[in-house]
């Protein structure tokens, strides 16, 4: 039997991801507001409908939007139309609450549904080798796992509703204070005498390695590929990077967590934001560099 397979939300992740699914011979009934990405939709193979509704004649759903809160209401729209038991699939990056809302709406409504949000960027999406951490039952998660396969090089069950999210926010949580601490430690270095290449050479191979450092070094120099040596062309946009702390901080702050850098560390991207939306997250070594060489913070 042929799994039939509503996509909604064809923005940077979504396009490429719905292009695969069709690609593996799935029928893809795809939805976004935006007309270009409708038409790009199109010449992919998708079949286009004309309202969010329409997509849920689908076997299963998947929607790939900016926030929890056009997540609910689409999903608000699309419950009544679907067939019992359909499997709802979030793949967004949204609140570890909404996204325990989601399901338990889903489930009320005589649904099923998984929070399952990526990572590996647009690229990832692309190439099809994006990592999907799942939160839900372990039925329905082994009834999305082809799916998720086709779209992804790796699938993990995390959990119950909302472990998936969870899974996504520690991850970016860690990654968005190591990229401060990192910048904050490469600019002393420079104060201090001390060469890119020489911090590199010592500090990959030390205790203080890291991720940051080894695949995403934010000077130029030391690791080729790193948005540093492309003006800071995103990979991952300071955008998202401050979305993903904001949701961190309202989890740490809801579960009563003491996470003094976490919360930091979103105001510190937060303000960055406010001029370099568009520049990688890496690009916050810039900022710090600036702010260190600014008479106010000298002597
Ligand atoms: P995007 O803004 O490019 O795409 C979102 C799409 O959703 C847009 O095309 C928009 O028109 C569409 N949309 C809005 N309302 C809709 C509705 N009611 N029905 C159908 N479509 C609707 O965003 P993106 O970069 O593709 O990111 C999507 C999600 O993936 C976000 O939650 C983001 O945090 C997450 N994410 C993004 C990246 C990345 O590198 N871009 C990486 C990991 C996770």
């Amino acid at each position: 039997m042929s799994t039939t397979i509503g996509f909604l939300g064809l923005g940077h992740m979504g396009a490429p991801m719905a292009a695969n699914l069709v690609r593996a011979g799935y029928e893809v009934l795809a939805f976004d507001p935006v007309p270009a990405a409708r038409e790009q939709a199109e010449q992919d193979g998708a079949r286009v409908v004309g309202a969010a509704a329409e997509t849920a004649a689908a076997d299963l759903v998947i929607t790939m939007l900016p926030n929890g809160e056009l997540v609910l209401e689409v999903y608000a729209e699309l419950f009544t139309a679907a067939k019992p038991g359909t499997l709802f699939i979030d793949c967004s990056t949204i609140d570890v609450a909404d996204a325990k809302s989601a399901a338990e709406l889903a489930v009320a409504a005589g649904h099923r549904a998984l929070d399952a949000p990526v990572s590996g960027g647009v690229a990832g999406a692309a190439a099809g080798t994006l990592t999907f951490m799942v939160g839900g039952d372990a039925a329905d998660f082994a009834a999305a796992l082809p799916v998720l396969e086709v779209m992804g090089g790796k699938v993990v069950h995390c959990g119950g509703s909302g472990v998936g999210q969870a899974a996504k926010i520690c991850n970016n949580l860690l990654l968005g204070i190591s990229m401060i601490a990192l910048s904050e430690s490469l600019v002393l270095g420079e104060k201090l005498g001390l060469s890119h290449q020489s911090f590199f050479d010592v500090v990959s191979t030390a205790s203080g390695q890291s991720w940051a450092l080894t695949s995403y070094c934010p000077v130029p120099g030391p690791v080729p590929t790193s948005p540093a040596n492309n003006d800071y062309q995103p990979g991952f946009a300071t955008a998202l990077m401050t979305k993903d702390l904001g949701l961190a901080a309202n989890a740490l702050r809801g579960n009563n967590v003491d996470g003094q850098l976490g919360l930091l560390a979103a105001e510190i991207y937060t303000r960055f934001n406010r001029t370099d939306a568009g520049r990688d997250f890496s690009a916050i070594v810039t900022d710090i560099r600036e702010r260190s060489d600014s008479p106010s913070s000298e002597g």
